[in-house]
């Protein structure tokens, strides 16, 4: 089948589904099952494009609650993995309400990178539809669960930070894991759902500590390496809000919010080699 708003790559040991929404989702094939991390804001045909990829029976796991990375998990039938800390922030994501802003947002997306505008819908968008969606059959996960899909051995780590439910796939054989938004070069750590920067530094700690080589996230387009978070770590410890740029977006409450870019770095330099940020409000 093609779907030329879903774009399939098979990396090594995994595959990484991209698209206009600005968020991968993953698949892991076993032996005899399969496992598929994150729905994205499931604007296209999700379902579709994972059962182009395989027809093992499907586990799915939600990294968190966040509306890009659960609102395409009610195309499918199967139970969706989310951790019980998150299954309320889910629920809010993936409500109408949630859905409506998304879908006027995402006719307007920007590319960060260029700053070019473009339309992340798929041609054929049944509005109607996606609002109604709801929230997918959700189930309790919790760190330290395992699921074996053959060959192919998954483990949940729990890893709090940029929300309380925050949780990681470690993929034991690849020394892979799979981090959603947890780790990256510009963490948002000021939503009300996010956690203390003390528990986010001790995620980047027990991430730091997993036997894996490499961390993959939900919206960076490369993988990240011990290296990598060593320098998120010292971006979370020295951030200054005092110092810290405005920073306005969607997702903005009440409170100031402001970029805290490692070594006086900018948000200009924000696709440099080298920069890191923590994202937060004056309490954290
Ligand atoms: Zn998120
Ligand atoms: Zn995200």
């Amino acid at each position: 089948m093609s779907d030329s708003y879903y774009k399939i790559e098979e990396m090594n040991g995994y595959y990484r589904i991209g698209s206009p929404e600005a968020v991968f989702c993953y698949v892991i094939v076993g032996k005899e099952k399969a496992m598929l991390i994150d729905t994205g804001h499931g604007y296209g045909n999700l379902k579709q494009v994972v059962k182009s990829i395989t027809d093992k029976p499907l586990y799915i796991v939600n990294t968190h609650g966040h509306l890009d990375h659960t609102s395409g998990n009610a195309q499918f039938e199967e139970k969706v993995y989310i951790h019980k800390k998150d299954m309320e922030l889910c629920r809010e994501h993936t409500g109408k309400m949630m859905r409506e802003q998304s879908v006027e947002r995402a006719m307007h997306s920007v590319n960060y990178e260029t700053q070019e505008e473009y339309n992340a819908l798929p041609d054929k968008f049944d509005k109607e539809n996606y609002i109604n969606q709801g929230t997918g059959n959700l189930v309790e996960v919790a760190g330290g669960q395992i699921f074996d899909l053959g060959g192919a051995t998954l483990e949940i780590v729990e890893t709090p930070g940029h929300t309380q439910g925050g949780i990681s796939v470690w993929y034991k054989e690849k020394k892979l894991a799979f981090t959603g938004d947890t780790t990256g070069f510009f963490v948002w750590l000021f939503a009300p759902e996010t956690t203390s920067r003390e528990i986010y530094i001790d995620t980047l700690n027990r991430l730091l500590k997993l036997p894996v080589d490499f961390y993959i996230g939900g919206h960076n387009e490369n993988v990240m390496t011990k290296e990598d978070l060593e320098l998120y770590m010292r971006a979370a410890k020295e951030a200054d809000f005092e110092k810290g740029q405005k920073f306005e977006s969607f997702a903005n409450g009440e409170e100031e919010v402001r970029v805290c870019a490692l070594d006086g770095k900018t948000l200009d330099d924000m696709f440099e080699p080298g920069f890191a940020a923590l994202v937060i409000t004056k309490d954290k």
